[in-house]
C-alpha cells in the first residue's frame, strides 16, 4: 500500500487537520481575479477514487506498484483573455458538506472540497469562467458541469452525441451536465481547437477512451509544453506495457491516438500528466499555487 492510500485510511481528522492548514495558509498569498499577465495553470482538489480491481485497466496486479487508486484533479486555466475549466469532479458540490468530511458516491467515487470555493479562493465565481472543457463524459469528470452552463462549452460532437443519447451508455452520469445539452458551445468534429487564438491553450482530439475523448495542452512560458492527457492513460503501465482499459469504447482508436500523441509529445518536447496518476499529481504544486 503506497503513502496516498495510508493516508486516506488514517481517516477524515488527517484530512481535516490538512485543509485547515492549507486554508490558514493560503489567506495573504491568494491571486486576484484580475487578469494575470502570463499563462497561469491552477491545479484544484476534485477527490480520489477508491482502489479498483486492476483487471479493469488490463494489467496484472503483479505488474503494478501498489494498488489501483487514482486522484481526481480538476484544472483551472487562466489566459489574458480569458479562463478556462478543464475536468470538474467526480462528486457535485451539493452532495459535499466542505467541513472535511468525505462523501463516497458510486462506493468508489470520494470528495471532501467541493469545487466552487476553491475557485472562489482564486477569486472566480463559476459564471465568470469563460470556458467549460471536460476530457470526456465519464462520471470522475463531470460531476460540477451544470455549475457552468453559463460558460461557453468546448467539446467534440461525438463526445455531444454519446453524453446526449438516448441509448443506454456506461459511466455516464446525466443530470451532472443536463444544463448543458442547450448551452452556448463549441463543436468540434474530431479536431483540435485553439482556445484563445494564440497557441498556448490548445484542446486536442484524441478519441478511443470515449468517442470524443480530448486533452489539453498549454505552453507555459516557466514551466514549458504541458499536456494534460485526460484519461488517455490511467496508470503509467498503460504506456509503458502497452494496455488499453477494458472500458475503452474502441481499444483499436485508442492505440492509433496513442501513436500520434506519442509523436506529439516528441516533437512538442510537452511534459505529459496522466491525470488520475497519485504518483505524477502528489508533487505537483496546488491551488492557490499555479504553474505559469
Ligand atoms: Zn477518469
Amino acid at each position: 500500500m503506497n503513502k496516498l492510500a495510508r493516508g486516506w485510511l488514517r481517516g477524515v481528522r488527517t484530512v481535516a487537520v490538512g485543509m485547515a492548514l492549507a486554508w490558514a495558509t493560503s489567506g495573504p498569498n491568494v491571486a486576484g481575479a484580475a487578469p494575470a499577465g502570463n499563462l497561469r495553470l491552477y491545479i484544484l482538489d476534485c477527490g480520489t477514487i477508491a482502489p479498483m480491481d486492476p483487471a479493469l485497466f488490463n494489467v496484472k496486479p503483479t505488474e503494478i506498484k501498489g494498488d489501483v487508486h487514482f486522484v481526481t484533479p480538476c484544472y483551472l486555466i487562466v489566459h489574458p483573455r480569458g479562463t478556462l475549466i478543464w475536468d470538474v469532479g467526480q462528486v457535485p458540490d451539493r452532495d459535499i458538506p466542505d467541513d472535511g468530511t468525505e462523501v463516497v458516491q458510486q462506493r468508489i467515487l470520494k470528495a471532501t472540497r467541493r469545487l466552487a470555493p476553491q475557485l472562489a479562493a482564486l477569486g472566480y465565481r463559476p459564471k465568470d469562467i469563460t470556458y467549460l472543457a471536460m476530457s470526456h463524459y465519464h462520471a470522475d469528470h463531470t460531476a460540477n458541469a451544470n455549475m457552468f452552463a453559463a460558460s461557453t462549452w468546448i467539446v467534440q460532437q461525438a463526445e455531444y452525441d454519446a453524453m446526449f443519447s438516448e441509448a443506454p451508455v456506461g459511466i455516464r452520469m446525466p443530470d451532472s451536465y443536463r444544463d448543458l445539452k442547450n448551452a452556448r458551445r463549441i463543436t468540434l468534429n474530431n479536431e483540435d481547437h485553439d482556445v484563445f487564438g494564440d497557441g498556448t491553450v490548445v484542446i486536442k482530439t484524441a478519441p478511443g477512451h470515449t468517442p470524443g475523448h480530448q486533452m489539453l495542452f498549454l505552453k507555459l512560458k516557466k514551466f514549458g509544453p504541458l499536456l494534460l492527457a485526460g484519461d488517455l492513460y490511467h496508470l503509467p503501465e498503460e504506456r509503458t506495457l502497452d494496455r488499453v482499459p477494458t472500458f475503452d469504447f474502441d481499444a483499436a482508436m485508442t492505440r492509433a491516438t496513442r501513436k500520434k500523441v506519442a509523436e506529439f509529445v516528441r516533437q512538442s518536447g510537452a511534459t505529459v500528466w496522466i491525470q488520475h496518476d497519485p504518483a505524477t499529481n502528489a508533487p505537483l504544486k496546488k491551488a492557490p499555487q499555479y504553474y505559469e
